[in-house]
């Protein structure tokens, strides 16, 4: 489902032009992973490899950016340590200047090769936008220190400690132990070295007698100095002051040279290095004492377009702290040919009515607001603006029974999912429940028969007690031996065959993927199917089929990277939701092969669910499809990092953390399901008393923060008690 263009920032020729436009997506190679960015950071390196400054030849037509952070969207067959919607950072890793943005293509696009063993794991605790600086910024400095030697409780000078590297070296040293001397100038940067950054001394480096200060303050010279400064004077000053033994490590790019008095850099043994970025590894230490330290990155969070404008800026000095492009769902600028990826709704929809925008009244955008922090469903999405849009589009007011050829919306919408799923046909559902009842209906003919299904399955326990009912079948529940999902193993016991008239054969197995958000693996649908549709019957009968209700089943192929396509063709039917992930705001929609869909329709109008001006909804479920598949890994990255967090403080899961649920153990964790529900609403947040928590694509950074503040209060109270 990844889309084939993207938008880039190309470099044109050295240095001169940057050109925002549209380039092919890369495949990643066996070693690889494409990283969808969301963030990345802009330094002045990158600055120089756009002038061509480095002495290595850049490559032709370069994206450029070194420090990127976002998802992991595909990776190639050799990586077996990632995930589908994995947090990682892409840094400059520089053996022979392999730079990222400079040899080979960088972070200024949406989507970017890196090779797996470069990927920076983002832990939680950090939001994306922080983490893309410490990429470059945050490892330069750490790496440093880690390069100066100095011991716990050593002092170490911070050289241009006011700046951007500085500020962030004088935190490090400190998050480490060390005592920091801090050089800049001014009062205003004394006081922030000082007070904001925790500096144990200062030194304005711009005063008489520097070296002799230093030695004052420090009793004797500090035991390591790091100079990220720009200019070249620092560095001669260092070698003045340093404490004898002592090591000075070049960071800042100043022209120039460094001449030193030989015959005291002998006697006194003073070590002078120079310190580039680090390894993955390095990385990882780096972003976890930042957050640990809960020390503060000064960052400007700017749009993807607005590159060319912050080169200006940094060129004229008119740069104040370091810029962050937010890349994500492009540029808000350009074209809307990327459809669902970088249109911007509210230009669109003034040229295309010549009116404002004004589909999103305030009780929908408040509706918008609670979604943020509802985790009780996925179903709780409301329609966002194109899906809206959509609506007033399709009201046409077509007759989707009479009409001949059906509704055009409905159609469109229909089509899609075809594309979508490989089946033969696809017909739009009121709900998921009458789209699984239909399907089952649909496959049973003349009792007795059994269906074959998880114990816990929805078909079964949450619709009502329609299968004897409607279908006049009887149900085998298996419980799955692993806990977690059924496989052959459990399903191969309990298929009833036909010829004992005893007992009822199994004519329908029935999976669900996702159930409470953990995935069925394509791997183990297979071995069923292969099994189940080869299970020997009179002559005469078909096969048994294997129906899905793949309520979540756009959750479970994204989270496993694979299509649709090749996990339902061990399906005969399938069910998916669209209400749910999907953000429609309303209905299902069924699949199968166009015989099996003709006769479905019978059942559906049977069942109530013929409904006639269905076009405002498919419509709008199509809009919805557009807008939502793309943000699922995002969806999932949050919940794993807030799941990852709510395990590190005592939470316990009945289920794996797959997609988009959180299925508390309570028992286990030992708080109360009410309790639960009390201290998410005190949040402002609303969630069941069940235990699950369901994340979809309007929840906030913000509710999920929320969500980890009441958990944490509600673990402590419950225990304490
Ligand atoms: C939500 C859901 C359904 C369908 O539910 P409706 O509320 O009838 O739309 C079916 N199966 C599973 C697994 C579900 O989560």
């Amino acid at each position: 489902m990844l889309p084939s263009m993207q938008w880039a920032h190309v470099f044109k020729t050295r240095g001169q032009t940057i050109e925002l436009k549209q380039i092919p997506v890369g495949k990643p190679g066996p070693d690889e992973v494409l990283v969808q960015i969301e963030y990345s950071g802009v330094c002045h390196t990158d600055l120089h490899a756009c002038k061509g400054d480095f002495p290595a030849t850049p490559k032709e037509n370069l994206v450029g950016g070194h420090e990127g952070v976002g998802l992991v969207a595909a990776f190639g067959t050799q990586v077996h340590d990632l995930r589908i919607g994995d947090l990682v950072g892409i840094q400059p890793l520089c053996p022979k200047l392999q730079l990222s943005g400079y040899m080979v293509d960088g972070t200024f696009q949406q989507y970017c090769i890196c090779k797996a063993d470069n990927a920076v794991r983002i832990p939680p605790g950090i939001s994306l936008e922080a983490a893309a600086p410490v990429l470059c910024a945050g490892i330069t400095v750490y790496k440093a220190l880690k390069e100066s030697n100095v011991q716990p409780d050593q002092i170490i000078a911070i050289v241009g400690a006011g700046g951007g590297l500085g500020s962030l070296a004088c935190q490090y040293a400190k998050a480490c132990g060390h005592k920091v001397l801090a050089l800049s100038s001014g009062s205003a940067k004394r006081g922030m070295c000082l007070y904001d950054l925790g500096a144990d001394y200062f030194v304005d480096y711009k005063g008489s007698n520097v070296a002799e200060e230093v030695k004052r303050v420090t009793g004797g010279g500090p035991h390591a100095a790091m100079i990220v400064s720009s200019v070249e004077e620092p560095f001669h000053q260092a070698t003045q002051y340093i404490r004898p033994g002592g090591t000075i490590v070049a960071v800042g790019l100043p022209p120039g040279k460094l001449s030193t008095n030989i015959f005291s850099m002998v006697t006194q043994k003073i070590n002078i290095k120079g310190s580039y970025v680090g390894n993955r590894y390095e990385t990882e230490e780096a972003l976890a004492i930042l957050i640990r330290a809960g020390f503060s990155v000064q960052y400007n969070v700017v749009d993807f377009a607005e590159l060319q404008n912050i080169y200006d800026k940094m060129e004229n000095g008119g740069m104040k702290g370091r810029a962050v492009l937010k890349v994500g769902k492009a540029p808000t600028k350009g074209s809307s040919e990327l459809s669902g990826y970088c249109r911007d709704v509210h230009l669109n929809l003034k040229q295309e009515n010549g009116t404002p925008g004004n589909v999103v009244s305030r009780s929908l955008e408040q509706a918008i607001e609670r979604a943020a922090g509802d985790f009780r469903s996925d179903t709780v999405t409301v329609p966002t603006e194109p899906v809206m849009q959509a609506i007033i589009n399709a009201s046409t007011f077509g007759d989707d029974i009479y009409d001949e050829g059906g509704d055009p919306a409905v159609n469109a919408f229909q089509e899609r999912i075809r594309e979508l799923t490989g089946k033969e046909a696809a017909l739009f559902v009121l709900s998921g429940t009458q789209g699984n009842q239909i399907c089952l209906r649909t496959h049973l003919h003349q009792p007795p028969h059994t269906i074959l299904l998880d114990y816990r399955a929805h078909v079964q326990v949450w619709e009502t007690g329609a299968i004897p009912l409607l279908s006049q079948a009887t149900v085998t529940g298996v419980e799955p031996k692993n806990g977690i999902h059924l496989t052959l193993d459990d399903v191969k016991d309990r298929i009833v065959e036909e010829g004992n008239f005893h007992f009822p054969p199994t004519r329908v197995v029935s999976l669900e993927n996702t159930l409470g958000g953990a995935i069925l693996p394509l791997k183990h649908a297979r071995e069923i199917s292969n099994y189940v549709r080869n299970v020997r019957v009179p002559r005469g009968r078909s096969p048994i089929v294997m129906h899905l209700d793949g309520a979540r089943l756009l959750e479970a192929v994204t989270a496993e990277g694979i299509t649709a396509k090749e996990y339902l063709d061990c399906f005969d039917s399938a069910s998916i939701c669209l209400s749910k992930g999907c953000g429609a705001p309303m209905g299902s929609v069924i699949v199968g092969s166009r015989e099996f869909i003709d006769r479905a329709m019978w059942f559906r109008k049977m069942f109530g669910g013929a409904t006639r001006q269905t076009g405002m909804m498919a419509a709008a479920a199509l809009a919805a499809l557009d807008h939502s598949l793309p943000l699922l890994p995002r969806v999932h990255a949050l919940t794993r990092r807030v799941a990852d967090y709510l395990h590190r403080i005592g939470y316990e899961f009945l289920l794996p953390v797959d997609t988009n649920m959180i299925v508390i153990d309570l028992k286990k964790t030992g708080v109360r399901g009410e309790a639960l529900v009390s201290y998410c609403k005190r949040h402002g947040l609303l969630a069941f008393p069940s235990g699950r928590l369901a994340f979809h694509h309007q929840i906030s950074e913000d509710g999920a923060s929320r969500l980890q503040r009441a958990l944490l209060e509600l673990i402590l109270d419950e225990k304490r008690v």
